[in-house]
């Protein structure tokens, strides 16, 4: 039987939208297509008209579900807290289960639940690099030369690392005794994307003494299948975790990806009772060492005569959970930084997992909306704390001819401490 809650079991969820529209003014979506299905009110209705059966499932309805970045900026403004993410997950599993899963889904789940298939797909990529890839110079990134299935030509991708993060760590890292020991939840971006923001966070936690198991068998944690309606993928991956992450002392789970950070805390607690103490263990990354005291550590190195320009870019998965004030302690702290305000700060990037799939030309069009604020900030480079923003603002800011550069704030601050 499935874990997950069906529309049914969100029923009194969906009834307590009081069709007060406050949930317009913060939806992304609904500010580039201007009609009612794209918001959360629209899709409210559209979940209940299913659930009364008032409304065939048809490829109307299919469309306007698939809008949806389950951002979770509707819920963190709706006065009932209607869970609009939750909501539109569930039908779109609904979806799944009546009309079966679309191709890219399939392929989706396939990669997600076989680390070793990301692992060859990863090194085979690498090694025709230059054949499949051209550099973009402006930013570092790599553009495909060829047509190919679910990428748009015009997006620019992150280099291909030769190694995986978790391959190139051991298990278990110490640090010093008497001092917290924390397991770390890598995600598929950063350990096959991104192994330097790994990297960039193991110098932050030896520099705090702070040791660090990370877990061999862990697995993806499983958002992109929640967007992408395959609720069978998404348990599977679960039991993966929660036996990955049930051995041994109940550490705190430190993520550094906004979006592995609500897939791991909220959407996998919401599986069971295991799966719920698992998940209220997980925390971000910055807000952990930001409550080691890290920023006060950092505020005491003199500060550097070069300094950068910085500016912030919140993921949603962050600010909608709260996690706004910690990445701009951090950096505001660093010595080689000038911390900087952005205009849109706070407006999110268009990524949205499958979102920028299926709707790549309203994706960008959700990016774009930044690349005002960015440039007007002067910054030299955009930091943020989700590999999937990086990868995102990085093609905002190629398109729109800037020359800012993205990082993470984790890669700031290792840069910044001292060795
Ligand atoms: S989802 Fe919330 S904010 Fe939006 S119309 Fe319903 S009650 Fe209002
Ligand atoms: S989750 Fe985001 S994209 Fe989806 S309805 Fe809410 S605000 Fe709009």
């Amino acid at each position: 039987m499935s874990k997950h809650k069906n529309l049914h079991d969100l029923e009194d969820q969906i009834r307590q939208c009081v069709k007060c529209g406050a949930c317009q003014a913060h939806c992304p979506v609904f500010a580039e297509h201007k009609r009612e299905p794209a918001v959360a009110r629209g899709k409210i209705a559209l979940a209940h008209a299913l659930l009364d059966q008032d409304l065939p499932l048809d490829e109307r309805f299919v469309a306007d579900m698939s809008k949806c970045l389950l951002c979770g900026s509707c819920f963190d403004k709706c006065p009932n807290l209607v869970p609009t993410d939750e909501i539109v997950a569930a039908a779109r599993r609904e979806i799944a289960e009546r009309r079966g899963l679309s191709n890219f889904a399939k392929v989706v789940g396939q990669v997600v639940k076989r680390p070793g298939l990301m692992k060859i797909g990863l090194k085979g990529a690498g090694a025709v690099s230059r054949l499949l890839f051209r550099k973009v110079p402006q930013s570092s990134g790599l553009r495909l030369r060829f047509p190919a299935p679910w990428i748009a030509p015009d997006r620019v991708l992150p280099e291909i690392p030769t190694q995986t993060f978790r391959d190139r760590h051991p298990q278990f890292i110490p640090g010093g005794e008497g001092r917290p020991t924390v397991a770390f939840f890598t995600g598929c971006m950063l350990n096959y994307m991104y192994p330097q923001l790994g990297d960039a966070l193991l110098k932050c936690l030896k520099f705090l003494d702070i040791s660090v198991y990370i877990p061999p068998d862990q697995g993806c944690c499983g958002l992109p299948s929640i967007t992408a309606g395959d609720g069978r993928t998404v348990e599977e991956l679960a039991e993966r975790n929660l036996a990955a992450f049930s051995q041994g002392e109940p550490h705190t789970i430190i993520t550094a990806c906004a979006s592995c950070n609500i897939g791991m805390g909220r959407h996998f607690a919401s599986l069971g009772e295991r799966q719920a103490e698992i998940g209220g263990r997980v925390r971000d990354a910055l807000v952990v060492l930001e409550r080691e005291g890290l920023a006060r550590k950092l505020a005491r190195l003199p500060k550097k005569e070069q300094r950068i320009k910085v500016a912030y870019h919140d993921p949603c998965h962050l600010r909608t959970q709260g996690i706004t004030k910690e990445p701009r302690a951090l950096l505001r702290a660093l010595p080689g930084v000038e911390f900087v305000e952005m205009e849109g700060a706070d407006r999110c990037c268009g990524l949205g997992g499958t979102y920028s799939v299926y709707h790549w030309e309203t994706s960008k069009k959700i990016g774009d909306r930044k690349a005002p604020g960015i440039e007007k900030s002067g910054a030299e480079l955009v930091a943020t704390a989700c590999p999937g923003c990086m990868m995102q603002l990085q093609d905002i800011i190629t398109r729109a001819g800037l020359p800012q550069k993205v990082v993470h704030v984790l890669e700031l601050v290792a840069r910044d401490l001292p060795e």
